[in-house]
């Protein structure tokens, strides 16, 4: 994805492009974990800039060269950027590159899927599963905890599906694995596409 960049030492608000999307994410799901949780971890992270000595950074080079407190304010800001922007009613299917690339490593799309819903289901507590493509240019499914972000390791993200219950539970409540299977009606190939 393009990287997010301060604004005189702000990040923005990370926007989103749509509305409910159908029975998969409610209105109101959207309403707490964009409006109130991604807020707070913007909200914090401009707090805690001033003065680390990162400030007018782009967002994945502070989360590459922080801890602590920015760190996790920073790397959900991070990771919930790409994940709202990932979404739409449109293109459920892998084309082109991002296609062949699922093809020659998973063996099939389904394939893929299988592994990466069971990657996500059984991270235990909060956290991510993330695609990503390696330095040798091959994909890889990760789990990452909590703030975790691929970056850190190397890899360039493509895709990730948010483990963390503020992320399901209003819609999906203990169902995480229902969540995650959801989920493929509303990626946006396209976006995944774009961040090769
Ligand atoms: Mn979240």
């Amino acid at each position: 994805m393009k990287d997010l960049t301060p604004n005189n030492g702000i990040f923005e608000m990370p926007k989103l492009s749509y509305g409910a999307l159908g029975d998969v994410i409610s209105k109101e799901t959207l309403l707490f974990h964009h409006g109130k949780h991604l807020k707070a971890y913007v909200d914090n992270l401009n707090k805690l800039l001033p003065g680390s000595g990162l400030e007018n950074l782009p967002l994945a080079e502070v989360v590459k060269r922080s801890e602590g407190a920015i760190f996790n304010n920073a790397g959900q800001v991070l990771n919930h950027a790409m994940y709202f922007e990932q979404f739409n009613n449109a293109n459920h299917e892998p084309v082109g590159k991002i296609k062949e690339l699922i093809d020659k490593t998973f063996g099939s799309f389904d394939a893929f899927k299988k592994e990466f819903e069971q990657k996500g289901a059984t991270l235990f507590g909060s956290g991510w599963v993330w695609l990503s493509l390696d330095a040798e240019g091959k994909l890889v499914i990760t789990q990452q905890k909590n703030a975790e972000n691929p970056v850190t390791s190397g890899l360039i993200p493509l895709l990730t599906f948010d483990v963390w219950e503020h992320a399901y539970y209003l819609d999906y409540q203990n169902r995480r694995a229902d969540y995650l299977a959801a989920l493929w009606q509303i990626v946006d190939w396209n976006v995944v596409e774009n961040r090769l």
